[in-house]
């Protein structure tokens, strides 16, 4: 059969595949998008969407124990596990569903199958029935990444769970190990802590969720406490013996190693870029520790071979994914595209509390050699926090003492993973400190507190 002609062939459709398609067939081109599993990729199936939707159902359960405190009785509080894992495959289902609508209404030819590149300018796919040969001036690589497995320490689905077994559970674990305090692994620590697991988290690094600010870090790891969670920070998972009904865990830490039992573990110690199989070394595609190399346009070396989202490395969020999506394709459609920021894109996680950050923590600030003006506000001070029940939180900026640019922002607590956007416009604006302490923010609102931290910096608070 002869291959099939397209303007461009995008591999993988999620959050950074399915959006360079789309934004790509608005230009004009003529795309196919062909994906091996799920429209939507890891983000929409087994990522960012059903995690949320399982941390909705861990914080209404949370609220309904509070019910006292807000005048208001429920009786016999309790969950059912399918019913939440249900609901949460069921946001999934529908989000793919979505995409697939998306696509076919920018006309983007969908193919379901495995994609490999047998040389520059063609595609290869294994489809159910038979593999399709395609061709293209342009491809974009978006075959994102999958959890790492360190040796020992693997997920087997029964006892030891990655991400994706955590997401449907086979049994409601009693007590329950977290490898790893990056988000995803504090993600799932606040849900089953939330529903009565107890809960201990081993980081090897010296503090809970390392990325973020010393301060929001300390914050956030001392309501983790309050909720039962036992952290264990400096330290190191070093072997697992795993028996039918539980999981002794050999951890080490400040020079001795104990052992602790479980019956179940999670391993959330990073990912793994997905590159194999692809045909990418024969290409002359390189890749550094399980990512692809690009410059900041996403481009791979080899003549019309992009990669973007996660399979081209940090920071593995998916708005950076559909950023580079968009960029991509503009750039292929001959427009000015706009290279992503890294420092520019807000992290989120949807912990209890949450956490949400973008920019320089303080310490990276002055690592860089900035002189920095540091303002803080806590929620107690802000009454549609105390109003909401939710007291307990913290807002950090971090600005360039000469210049007044906001170098970063840090939040524990109540909804800041929706606030911290208005930081981000800010920096994507150049927005000085004036240009925040001058803008009128309404009441009564949490985002007050933006404004509180940011005049805290100038000694102009007025709340504290
Ligand atoms: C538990 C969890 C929670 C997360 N929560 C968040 C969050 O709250 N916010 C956030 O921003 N990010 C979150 N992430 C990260 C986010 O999911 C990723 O950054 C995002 O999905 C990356 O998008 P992508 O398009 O690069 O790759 P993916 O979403 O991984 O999509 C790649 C697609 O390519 C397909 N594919 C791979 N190889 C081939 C091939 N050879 N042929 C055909 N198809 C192929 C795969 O099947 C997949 O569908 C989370 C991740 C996890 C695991």
């Amino acid at each position: 059969m002869a291959a099939k002609n397209f303007d461009l062939i995008v591999i993988g459709a999620g959050p950074g595949g399915y959006v360079a398609a789309i934004r790509a067939a608005q230009l004009g081109m003529n795309v196919v998008v062909v994906e091996r599993e799920n429209l939507g990729g890891i983000c929409l199936n087994w990522g960012c969407i059903p995690t949320k939707a399982m941390l909705r159902s861990s914080e209404v359960f949370h609220l309904m124990h509070r019910a006292k405190e807000f005048g208001l009785s429920v009786e016999k509080v309790s969950y059912d596990l399918d019913a939440v894992v249900k609901r949460s495959r069921g946001v999934a289902k529908q989000m793919e569903g979505g995409v697939k609508h998306l696509l076919k209404k920018n006309k983007v030819t969908v193919i379901m199958g495995e994609a490999t590149i047998p040389a520059k300018g063609k595609v290869s796919v294994k489809t159910e029935a038979g593999t399709e040969e395609l061709t293209a001036k342009n491809i974009v690589l978006a075959t994102g990444a999958r959890a790492r497995n360190l040796p020992g320490l693997e997920a087997d689905g029964a006892r030891v769970w990655s991400y994706r077994h955590a997401l449907v559970p086979p049994h409601m674990p009693k007590k329950l190990l977290v490898i790893g305090s990056g988000a995803i692994g504090i993600e799932f620590a606040s849900f089953y802590n939330t529903l009565g697991a107890e809960t201990t988290v081993v980081e090897v690094m010296d503090r809970v969720l390392p990325v973020e600010d010393a301060e929001i870090s300390a914050f956030a790891k001392k309501q983790f406490v309050k909720q039962g969670m036992v952290i264990m920070e400096k330290a190191t998972v070093k072997q697992l013996d795993r028996a039918k009904d539980k999981v002794t865990a050999h951890i080490e830490s400040g020079g001795k190693v104990e052992t602790r039992e479980f019956d179940t573990v999670i391993s959330a110690v990073g990912i793994v870029g997905n590159t194999e199989g692809l045909g990418l070394e024969a290409l002359g595609v390189t890749i550094d520790r399980t990512h692809v190399v690009t410059d900041e346009y996403c481009r791979t070396g080899v003549e019309g071979l992009y990669a973007i989202g996660d399979i081209a490395g940090a920071p593995w969020l998916a708005h950076k994914a559909s950023h580079e999506g968009v960029m991509v394709a503009e750039l292929i459609a001959g427009k000015h595209a706009h290279p992503v920021k890294p420092e520019s894109i807000a992290g989120c996680t949807y912990c209890h509390p949450q956490v949400a950050s973008v920019g320089y923590t303080e310490a990276k600030a002055k690592e860089l050699g900035y002189t920095v003006k540091v303002g803080k506000f806590p929620f107690i001070g802000n009454g549609k926090a105390v109003a909401l029940g939710e007291p307990e939180g913290l807002i950090k900026t971090v600005f360039d003492a000469k210049t007044g640019e906001l170098l970063g922002a840090h939040m524990v607590g109540a909804e800041v993973t929706e606030l911290i956007q208005g930081y981000v416009i800010g920096r994507q604006l150049e927005t000085t400190e004036e240009d925040l302490m001058n803008t009128v923010f309404p009441h009564p609102t949490l985002s007050e507190m933006m404004h509180e931290s940011v005049l805290d910096a100038y000694d102009r608070v007025i709340h504290m």
